[in-house]
C-alpha cells in the first residue's frame, strides 16, 4: 500500500447541544485543519506514478466536500432554533445527525470524499482523516483505504 496526504484549511462555526453544558454549547469558531490520507495498492500508481495528483486531489476534496463546510455553520439536526436562524437569515449550514464536533465532521468529511473518488478516482480510498479544531485538539477517523 501506498498513501499521499494533503492538508487543507477551512472555517466554520458550530455549537453543541444535546444537554451539552460546556463552553462549546455557544456558537463559534474554528480554523480547521485537515489532513486527508489516500492509499491504493502499490500495483495502480498511474503511468506518472501517482495515487493521485496533489492537484486533482484539491480540487476532488475542495469543490466535492470543503465547499459545502467553509464559512458555514455546522449543526446538530437537533438544534432546531439554530436551524430555524440560519435558515431565515439565508446562512450556509450543513447539519449532522449528531453534533458537530471533531470526530463526527472527520467521519463525514471521510465519508464525502470516498463518495466523490468511487465517482471520479475509483482506485482511490481514504485511508485517514484528521481534522484539527485547534493546534492541540483533533480528531482521526480511519477509513479502509484501497
Ligand atoms: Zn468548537
Amino acid at each position: 500500500m501506498i498513501t499521499v496526504t494533503r492538508r487543507f484549511t477551512f472555517a466554520a462555526a458550530h455549537r453543541l447541544v444535546k444537554g451539552y453544558e460546556g463552553i462549546c454549547s455557544s456558537l463559534h469558531g474554528h480554523n480547521y485543519t485537515l489532513d486527508i490520507t489516500l492509499s491504493t495498492p502499490y500495483s495502480t500508481l498511474d503511468k506518472h506514478g501517482m495515487i493521485l495528483d496533489f492537484n486533482a486531489i484539491r480540487t476532488a476534496v475542495t469543490d466535492g466536500v470543503l465547499g459545502k463546510l467553509d464559512h458555514a455553520t455546522l449543526v446538530c439536526s437537533a438544534d432546531k432554533a439554530l436551524i430555524g436562524f440560519l435558515r431565515k437569515n439565508h446562512q450556509r449550514y450543513v447539519t449532522f445527525e449528531n453534533n458537530p464536533t471533531a470526530e463526527v465532521i472527520a467521519e463525514w468529511i471521510l465519508n464525502e470524499v470516498n463518495k466523490v473518488l468511487a465517482e471520479k478516482f475509483p482506485s482511490c480510498r481514504v485511508l485517514r482523516v484528521v481534522l484539527y479544531e485547534t493546534q492541540n485538539c483533533s480528531a482521526e477517523v480511519t477509513g479502509e483505504g484501497s
